[in-house]
């Protein structure tokens, strides 16, 4: 059966052949670890995940390599502008280190309730410096470099293909740049990126810093994921992945910089998830528009619902997220689970099995294979492809339930407590919702309810 994947790069579906018979490589951007994720971001590593395991379906051992950005990402992706787990730091009066764990520790914990497999290897930006120099050595060899006080930097003039994975030439990226970005006198090109920045400036007091054959700074952004991937899956890779975010900027000049410095292509396929909006905007920070994984648990929903909706969209489609579309996934996911339930036959459902194979094995077609798995009404066929939907179809339907006001307003009394150290209110407030059936879990990102 053949596997193919719409790649950015190329634009068009081309059938996945791995570079070894029988493994897939395939590396994922993964967060900055300055906050916590909202869904929009868990969108993404859904559609991570969904990729991982349709390559499992077909039989293959995926190698799933994925980054810790906690240096080097600047506000707005530009340069010069705050690092931010360094800004997080010193508005806290913390540690970057600490910062860094404390959002890592809990973007896992909601990576893991929405049943996502953890990545083969996960690798902080901060651990892998050593390759990253190497990286930036190898890049100043082959005359790509050029540096000031402030940094060193990428020449993307010397590339004849910078800019491919958007389908833009370096001219209209110029063209399209003169009237976005305000331009940096430090640069040559409007698109010349930073590698490693000196301690100076702004970044005087930047805590994290190392020394490299250029003296005392910080990597710039970029730089990890080329020296991280190469570092664990060779290069060429297989399969590289981000959200569309990535595409214009990041993943641009990580096909920049690994194909300069090493005179090979990167990864053969770009797959690229597109956004969770709301109300026509992105779910993001900036837009103040975000919903934690907490708050749609508190609301009584299980995480898991919230991957049923998600899988209800191609992943190459934006999705509007409301909560009356997270009812509906909630009540489908109830169904299914009643059903798979009440119909523990094993009777093979062979041309329908092999229909919803083809679904997610063309550009992982999730919508489809839902409606094929609905039209088919086989318990078997649920439980069979629930390696790839990872929805836990074979747990007890849940009790219809939602949290009502007294306990959230018990909660936030709880938290009150807890907040001005006040013990022994706190655990008054938590027996109280004890009695009404509730416990409070203390998560990194706060506190949740569930049913006891
Ligand atoms: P960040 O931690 O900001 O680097 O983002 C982590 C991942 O979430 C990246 O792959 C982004 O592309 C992705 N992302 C950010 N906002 C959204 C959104 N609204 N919907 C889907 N993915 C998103
Ligand atoms: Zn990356």
């Amino acid at each position: 059966m053949s596997l193919s994947f719409l790649n950015t790069l190329t634009r068009t579906k081309e059938t996945f052949v791995p570079i070894t018979p029988g493994l897939a490589s395939l590396y994922t951007c993964g967060p900055t670890v300055y906050d916590f994720a909202h869904i929009g971001n868990m969108r993404t590593y859904i559609f991570n995940d969904t990729l991982r395991r349709v390559l499992e379906m077909n039989g293959l051992t995926v190698h799933h390599v994925m980054n810790i950005t906690d240096v080097g990402h600047l506000v707005g992706d530009s340069d010069f502008a705050e690092d931010k787990v360094d800004a997080k730091a010193e508005k806290e009066g913390l540690h970057p280190l600490d910062i860094a764990k404390r959002y890592e520790t809990a973007f896992f914990e909601d990576f893991s309730r929405l049943n996502n497999k953890l990545p083969t290897d996960v690798v902080r930006a901060t651990e892998a410096v050593d390759s990253q120099i190497e990286l930036i050595k190898q890049l100043e060899a082959r005359g790509f470099t050029y540096r000031d006080d402030d940094a060193i930097y990428f020449d993307t003039s010397k590339l004849s293909d910078y800019g491919k994975l958007t389908g833009q030439t370096l001219s209209e990226k110029l063209i399209g740049a003169r009237e976005e970005v305000v331009v940096d006198t430090r640069k040559r090109n409007p698109q010349d990126f930073v590698l490693w920045f000196f301690l100076t400036g702004r970044y005087a007091h930047h805590i994290l810093h190392w020394a490299s054959p250029w003296g005392e700074g910080f990597p710039g952004w970029h730089v990890e994921c080329s020296a991280i991937s190469r570092s664990r899956l060779g290069q060429p890779f297989d399969i590289h992945t981000g959200g569309v975010d990535h595409i214009g900027t990041h993943h641009t000049n990580e096909i920049a910089q690994s194909e300069a410095a090493y005179g090979e292509p990167l990864a053969h396929y770009w797959l690229h998830g597109e956004h969770l909006m709301v109300e026509g905007k992105r779910m993001g920070k900036s837009e103040g528009n975000l919903v934690r994984l907490t708050t749609v648990e508190e609301k009584g929903f299980d995480p898991l619902d919230f991957r049923y909706l998600v899988l209800t969209a191609h992943y190459r489609s934006r999705m509007n997220f409301t909560w009356d579309a997270l009812v509906g996934a909630r009540k489908t996911l109830t169904s299914i689970r009643e059903l798979v339930a009440h119909d523990t036959s094993e009777k093979g459902e062979y041309a329908q099995e092999e229909l919803i194979r083809a679904a997610f094995n063309d550009d992982l077609d999730t919508p489809r294979a839902l409606a094929l798995l609905h039209q088919a009404k086989s318990g078997a066929l649920w439980r069979k492809f629930d390696c790839v939907l990872g929805l836990n179809v074979d747990h007890l339907p849940r009790e219809k339930h939602e949290v009502n006001s007294e306990i959230t307003a018990l909660k936030e009394e709880r938290d009150q407590a807890r907040a001005q150290k006040d013990w022994a209110k706190a655990d008054m407030f938590r027996h109280k919702i004890e009695a009404l059936g509730y416990r409070v879990r203390d998560t990194e990102s706060g506190s949740v309810l569930e049913r006891l």
